[in-house]
């Protein structure tokens, strides 16, 4: 039989309690790997800990727009498993469906709290940890394809993804000095809570919605998809990608067909 794909590996996840990082965190531990989620919806988080089992999981308090949070969350994960080989930095919000010329700055400035910073503050603490003790590690951020073109998203979930895509440049470059690969995923629309609720379709709607326009027909994103890739980032079978944006669109973005 071979070896799990990440057996012994010890993963930080954000954004563990719903969604993408609630498959991925599933998945990792699946493939043999000790996961701390990290969240701030503390109740279903611990559920989803619970669901892995308490052997393979625990549950981490942690608002990533705090940067002493994140940098708790971090030495959490060194204390309780004495090392921090892969960061899912996936947190993210879209914001409220606000256009240019009625755009909130405070609304703006949230979201970028979250999106950016919080990715930033979180790739700056596990990269310190790694760093520091010479971890030739994986990190991994969740973008989107609001990231590498407008019209799919709010124009500040748009700004944020892009600037997301910009950190994992600059830091797979910074940090693959070390050995520490840095790349990112970008999703095309999954019927997670966030999607859903800020375009307020029920999860087969949403589905149905995006379906109809990739030029993949009868394939629907889901965040299984997503975590897969995830795991793919996370193992050895990618070491030797570094600073990657992995655009997961069923070819919406290459085609000069689609309406965005
Ligand atoms: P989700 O709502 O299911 O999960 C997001 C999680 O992030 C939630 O558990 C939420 O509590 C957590 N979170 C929010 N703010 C936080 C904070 N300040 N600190 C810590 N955790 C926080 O949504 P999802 O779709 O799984 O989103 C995961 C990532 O995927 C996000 O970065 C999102 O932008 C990205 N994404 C989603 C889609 C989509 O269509 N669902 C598409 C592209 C990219």
């Amino acid at each position: 039989m071979s070896k799990p794909r990440l057996e012994g590996k010890v993963v930080l996840i954000t954004g563990a309690a719903s969604g993408i990082g609630e498959e991925a965190a599933k998945l990792f531990a699946e493939n043999g790997a000790l996961v701390v989620v990290a969240d701030i919806q503390d109740e279903i988080g611990q559920q989803v800990v619970a669901s892995i089992g308490l052997d393979k999981a625990s549950y981490y308090h942690c608002d990533v727009r705090d940067e002493k949070q994140v940098e708790e969350a971090v030495a959490y994960t060194l204390l309780k498993h004495g090392t921090l080989d892969i960061l899912f930095s996936n947190a993210g919000v879209i914001g409220p469906l606000s256009t240019v010329l009625d755009l909130d700055l405070a609304h703006l400035d949230n979201t970028f709290a979250i999106n950016v910073r919080g990715v930033a503050a979180t790739i700056k603490h596990a990269g310190r940890a790694m760093v520091s003790r010479k971890i030739r590690g994986s990190i991994i951020c969740t973008a989107s394809v609001s990231g590498s073109i407008a019209g799919v998203g709010p124009m500040t979930y748009t700004a944020s993804k892009h600037a997301v895509v910009g950190l994992v440049k600059a830091a797979s470059s910074e940090l693959g000095a070390h050995g520490i690969r840095v790349n990112c995923i970008s999703p095309f629309g999954v019927a997670t809570p966030l999607a859903c609720n800020t375009y307020n379709m029920e999860p087969s709607q949403l589905e149905q919605s995006c379906a109809t326009i990739t030029s993949l027909k009868g394939i629907v994103l889901k965040a299984s998809h997503v975590a897969q890739t995830a795991l793919f980032f996370a193992s050895d079978e990618s070491a030797f990608i570094n600073g990657h944006n992995l655009v997961l669109d069923g070819g919406f973005t290459v085609s000069s067909h689609n309406p965005a």
